[in-house]
């Protein structure tokens, strides 16, 4: 299965540019939409989740017209939204069961066994007399997953699931994702990195509505071999080095900066070369910098 978006843009009433000429392909396994806040991630989760409508571009899923087929699409779709409301004096049991109503599954002796199959994979099984008003933040976005795979689908969109989890939640909720993006496509929008690095075989990188890098993690980062450099230094040092580098991160240790700079060539004898890794390759995509590159060793 493939989802294909080409040159998707859309600009809101007010005149924001959410997206801009967005294009990606998208195959089955786990995709990470990694950016900051404002990027345009939920703007394109909802397109894609046929929730609003884009200004120009298309987007298939194989033949279906995304854009267009909204009632088709809606049917192999799951979809857990980055505001993920819950009536708080419900059960996870009775509530799914109504959501499996919803979702057009009427023969009840199915719809028992549909629930209790999901509630079992999200490992709330335990828990499915309990209020969801009484539920973590994790067992919450749980109970969204076990929605958003009800009628099995084939895209499953989940935006910003793990904002406010805890790391145990976290890796939690991380398992349970895996699991499930070994058959369909799943598409998991996210400002942590480590979202993407610990779960994704493909992603992109999107700021300010465009996509400025996308692949497979490893890749992206072996292509960054040999530009980093890192160097501890006093905290009013900092903007020296800014307008001089092109400094990607910084990150209080022991109570001086350890800087991590890109460039072709090492900066100076003081810095010391590192293996990239994931951040550096989101810092130096999303980082504006005035210094290109440095031209001396
Ligand atoms: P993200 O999910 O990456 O945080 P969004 O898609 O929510 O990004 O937002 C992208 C940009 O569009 C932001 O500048 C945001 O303020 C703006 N935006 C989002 N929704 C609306 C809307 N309904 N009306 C106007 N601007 C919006």
């Amino acid at each position: 299965m493939k989802l294909s978006i080409k040159n998707l843009s859309k600009t809101y009433a007010n005149g924001t540019q959410a997206l801009k000429n967005v294009s990606l392909e998208i195959a089955t396994g786990m995709f990470g939409l990694l950016g900051p806040n404002g990027a345009g991630k939920s703007t394109l989760m909802r397109t894609i989740a046929t929730l609003q409508d884009a200004d120009s571009g298309s987007i298939f899923l194989d033949n279906l017209d995304v854009l267009r087929q909204k009632d088709e699409v809606r049917k192999v779709l799951g979809y857990l939204p980055q505001e993920f409301g819950v009536y708080p004096k419900i059960s996870a049991e009775t509530l799914l069961d109504h959501f499996a109503v919803l979702k057009g599954i009427s023969n009840s002796k199915e719809r028992k066994a549909v629930v209790e199959a999901l509630l079992q994979q999200t490992n709330l099984w335990e828990h499915r007399k309990k209020n969801l008003g009484g539920y973590s933040g994790g067992m919450k976005q749980r109970f969204g997953i076990a929605q958003a795979l009800l009628g099995n689908p084939h895209l499953i969109i989940v935006d910003e699931p793990t904002a406010g989890l805890d790391p145990a939640e976290r890796n939690r909720f991380h398992n349970l994702l895996s699991e499930i993006g070994e058959h369909v496509i799943v598409i998991l929008s996210t400002h942590i990195v480590e979202d993407v690095s610990d779960l994704c075989s493909n992603m992109a990188i999107i700021n300010k509505g465009e996509v400025l890098a996308a692949g497979n993690p490893l890749e992206l980062v072996a292509e960054m071999k040999g530009q980093i450099w890192q160097k501890l230094i006093n905290k009013t040092e900092l903007a020296d080095y800014q307008n001089n580098l092109y400094v990607i991160s910084t990150r209080l240790h022991a109570g001086k900066l350890n800087i991590r700079v890109n460039s072709d060539l090492r900066p100076d004898a003081s810095f010391t070369s590192v293996e990239p890794n994931l951040e550096d390759v989101y810092f130096s995509n999303i980082t504006n910098s005035t210094v290109t590159k440095i031209v001396s060793a």
